[in-house]
């Protein structure tokens, strides 16, 4: 029997095959599960629905998150179509062009708002729910972040502030569902080229330094990511919740 055999999971953030949501759903699917897909925009559709109906899936749904309207059809939908959901995956972050590259301190209320909103605040909304969907399931939701919530990353700015309040959400989260047997992780991902990363001011010196500093001497892929995002969501990470574990080649552990 294969670790995820009869397994639901709903995925938040597939843009294309590059995406990191992309590679945990080829892990997930890979392990047996069966997946919806989210995409953001009608734009996207093009490039998610034939990705997703390449692995069999059938049910895939706009979902802009800063739309509480959005999120509740999904939901409803999924409700409809499988009775319950086992795994969510939000692999979702935004932010304004101009705040990823000028100054923190220039970062204006609309644009603090808007990347708190649809890199932090949408995990809440997505958690509360798909937990009357978990019931009785031993859920897991798992979320993407990045190192720029505990150090400064010169450009990652308001983004980093964002991750920081996402990590926080994590163990809050956890604590609140945790007696109904749902789990929340995250992943904090050393950098991978991406669309979302193609926003970030000198994401390729980002790549060069770490290939250079981490303990393991290179960058990571987004496959890495899908296989322990395997291991989070499965049996395999069942004591494991309110954790955020790196995969970065070690590059958090470096002092100098
Ligand atoms: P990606 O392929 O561009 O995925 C980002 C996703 O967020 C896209 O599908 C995007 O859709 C979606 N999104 C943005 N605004 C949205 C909204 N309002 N409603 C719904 N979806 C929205 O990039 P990625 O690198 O795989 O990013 C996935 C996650 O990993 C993010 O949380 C990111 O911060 C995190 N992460 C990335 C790296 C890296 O180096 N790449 C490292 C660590 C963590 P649109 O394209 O339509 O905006």
């Amino acid at each position: 029997m294969q670790l995820l055999e009869g397994k639901k999971a709903a995925i938040f953030g597939v843009a294309n095959d590059r995406s990191i949501a992309w590679a945990i759903s080829e892990a997930l699917h890979g392990a047996g599960a069966e997946l919806a897909f989210t995409y953001a925009g009608e734009v996207l559709e093009k490039r998610v629905r034939p990705l997703a109906e390449g692995i069999g899936a059938h049910i895939i749904l706009p979902c802009d998150v800063t739309k509480d309207e959005d999120i509740e059809k999904v939901f409803a939908t999924l409700k409809q179509e499988w009775g319950g959901l086992d795994i969510l995956v939000h692999a979702i972050a935004f932010a304004n062009k101009e705040d990823l590259s000028q100054a923190y301190v220039r970062t204006n209320r609309e644009g603090f708002h808007l990347a708190m909103d649809v890199s932090a605040y949408s995990l809440v909304a997505l958690a509360r729910h798909a937990v009357p969907l978990m019931e009785g399931r031993n859920g897991s939701i798992l979320t993407m972040t990045y190192m720029g919530s505990e150090k400064v990353i010169p450009n990652y700015n308001v983004m980093g502030v964002a991750k920081a309040a996402l990590e926080a959400s994590v163990r809050y989260l956890a604590y609140d569902l945790g007696p109904q047997g749902v789990r929340v992780n995250a992943i904090s991902a050393g950098p991978i080229r991406t669309l979302a990363a193609a926003g970030i001011s000198g994401f390729k010196d980002m790549l060069h330094h770490v290939s250079e500093r981490a303990p393991l001497k290179r960058n990571i892929d987004a496959e890495e990511v899908g296989k322990t995002a395997l291991f989070l969501c499965s049996d395999l990470g069942s004591a494991i919740t309110g954790e955020v574990m790196h995969v970065d080649a070690g590059y958090n552990i470096m002092g100098m």
